[in-house]
């Protein structure tokens, strides 16, 4: 499917995705997969787009890579932050614990963070918005052991705005990434879904970030101060 067609294709919502969400305050469990569009990059200042660097997507068989691609040059090449520590994880650069929203870019960080907690995939030509800490899909072994979204399911009713960005979003990733859109179109999304995540949603142990904290910050604490220096909120 093209980005014109998806212009007009029908929004729904999974059934296991929460329609409210309000980012928690103090929460640092996101911040680990962000990847520029290049059009976004191209709106940024300076001193930000010094932070960033490419990441090449796996090799895929010569007819997946001779898809044409506007705006950039690589078929497989993103547009990604350099990570918070050289070589070491996948938590973004831009991360920092004590600054607003832990976001040290936060009024251009990219669609891809605007999304989360959401995210659109392209189900048999429809388009379905579903909660990302429940899907497996793109999920690594590495990822932080506190990847969780205590926002989700709180606050107001977020539908017709992340709607709106869903689309955009996935009109950007098949003009800018097709071979990285190619992995936002699935058939059957039964195998994806991590039904031990929606339960541990459904049942919490802890309400809220802040119930949270003191917990997982013990576990985490080794882990931030790698991540982000001695400096670090307790
Ligand atoms: S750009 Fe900002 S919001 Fe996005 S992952 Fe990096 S620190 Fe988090
Ligand atoms: S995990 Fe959810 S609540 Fe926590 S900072 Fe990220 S979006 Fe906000």
């Amino acid at each position: 499917m093209n980005s014109t067609k998806l212009e007009n294709t029908e929004i729904r919502w999974h059934p296991t995705t929460p329609t409210h969400f309000r980012c928690e305050p103090d929460c640092v469990c996101c911040c680990a997969r962000p990847f520029f569009f290049t059009s976004e990059k191209a709106k940024l200042p300076p001193n930000v787009k010094e932070k960033l660097t490419y990441k090449y997507r796996r090799r895929l068989p010569e007819e997946a890579i001779s898809l044409s691609q506007k705006n950039a040059g690589h078929p497989r090449r993103m547009i990604v932050p350099k990570p918070l520590i050289p070589y070491k994880g996948r938590t973004c650069g831009f991360f920092n614990p004590e600054s607003p929203c832990h976001c040290t870019v936060h009024s251009y960080r990219p669609l891809r963070c605007k999304l989360f907690p959401f995210l659109p995939l392209l189900v048999k030509n429809k388009i379905v918005v579903f909660a990302e800490p429940f899907l497996t899909l793109f999920r690594t072994e590495d990822e932080p052991d506190w990847f969780r979204c205590f926002g989700l399911g709180k606050g107001k009713n977020v539908q017709a705005s992340i709607n709106e960005m869903s689309r955009k979003f996935l009109m950007k990733l098949a003009e800018e990434y097709p071979i990285l859109f190619r992995d936002y179109c699935v058939d059957d999304t039964d195998q994806l879904i991590d039904w031990k995540e929606i339960e541990k949603f459904r049942k919490p142990k802890y309400n809220s970030w802040k119930e949270a904290k003191p917990v997982v910050y013990q576990k985490i604490e080794k882990k931030l101060r790698g991540y982000c220096g001695e400096s670090h909120p307790r």
